[in-house]
């Protein structure tokens, strides 16, 4: 296998969305409150959730390489889809916005509930802002078919059209956090630390997978990331993301991975992608006085109340390093005002 401190990824077309890598901080606040329950475990943060452009987040990552790849096809429109509150909607719009094309957003509903912050605030009120066009569509209403059919109809308008897959997790996506390995690479250098694991969400899996490959492609262990599923069933979850993590890993020129290499987590999902659960409720609170980080509960509070539930269990060695990476969505959390 061959192994190096830079990924040879150059070459692949990138827009650039990052003001820098992102800052690790270490939650010693947070440790000194919750004390021997943590057998000593050192928690740091990685805060992808303060990128500088359009309310941060783990999509900005995915978007320099997804927006790179669309204008080298000299795409003019994109079109993406989610859930009304999709954060990866929102960076989308505003990513298109800034290189100058147009963007068209399929936004299902896919969470069950009907109140006016989940219908018109958070994200879905900066995807205006942003000067998308949504397309909302109606409870069951299959996203595919009218991402289909909207994209054959601007065709037809001579328009060129780059359909950005689901969160926008495919092996081009995924680079961006292949990236991100590289980068948290160079910080353990920095700080004079190692890091045992490196902790996330997983919804459509491309966070986990490109972490998965950045750092296999460097020469590290795959399994160093651990993820916490709000979305699929942990086997599903597995499945996809390991076939995202070789997706990169073969436009990386890399050696592929095995799915033993892959870590996932789904037991802190609870009844349902965007359904609140108590324990990701309880470590909102927890995070925000002690630390002042917000944190939202659809993805970054699930995987975070994981991870502690993870620690207190002895998962990690007592007195090693673990790495959280806040993924975003605080815009979000607007949409949950009733939950709180
Ligand atoms: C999309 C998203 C995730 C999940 O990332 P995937 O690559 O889809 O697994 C995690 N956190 C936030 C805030 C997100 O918007």
């Amino acid at each position: 296998m061959k192994t190096s401190t830079r990924l040879d990824i150059d070459h692949l077309p990138r827009i650039s969305l990052l003001d820098g890598p992102t800052p690790i901080q270490h939650l010693w606040r947070l440790e000194t409150r919750l004390g021997k329950a943590l057998a000593g475990v050192r928690i740091y943060i990685k805060r992808d959730d303060h990128i500088l452009f359009a309310g941060g987040g783990n999509k900005v990552r995915k978007l320099e390489f997804l927006m790179g790849a669309a204008l080298a096809d000299g795409c003019d429109t994109v079109i993406a889809t989610g859930g009304l509150q999709s954060n990866h909607a929102r960076l989308t719009a505003a990513a298109a916005a800034r290189v100058g094309i147009d963007c068209e957003l399929v936004l299902g509903r896919v969470v069950p509930r009907e109140d006016v912050e989940y219908e018109q605030n958070g994200n879905i009120l900066l995807d205006k802002i942003f000067g998308a066009k949504l397309h909302i569509l109606d409870r069951g209403q299959n996203a595919s078919d009218f991402v289909y059919e909207r994209a054959g109809k601007l065709a037809q308008a001579g328009k060129k059209v780059a359909v950005i897959p689901m969160g926008g997790s495919s092996a081009v996506g995924a680079l961006g956090y292949a990236r991100c390995a590289e980068e948290i690479l160079a910080a353990e250098i920095e700080l004079d630390i190692q890091f045992e694991k490196i902790l996330i969400p997983n919804g459509s899996s491309g966070t986990h997978a490109g972490l998965a490959a950045g750092l296999s492609a460097l020469g590290r262990s795959a399994d160093m990331v651990r993820s916490y599923s709000v979305l699929g069933e942990e086997e599903a979850t597995t499945t996809t993301t390991l076939l995202l993590a070789n997706g990169a890993l073969d436009l990386l020129g890399c050696d592929r991975i095995r799915s033993c290499a892959i870590d996932i987590c789904g037991e802190h999902r609870g009844a349902g992608y965007g359904i609140p659960t108590d324990e990701a409720m309880d470590v909102i609170g927890l995070l925000a006085k002690a630390e002042g980080i917000l944190l939202d509960p659809v993805y970054s509070a699930k995987a975070f109340a994981g991870m502690l539930h993870d620690i207190r269990q002895g998962a990690f060695k007592p007195g090693s390093n673990v790495l959280f990476i806040h993924t975003g969505g605080t815009p979000g959390l607007y949409a949950y005002r009733s939950e709180f």
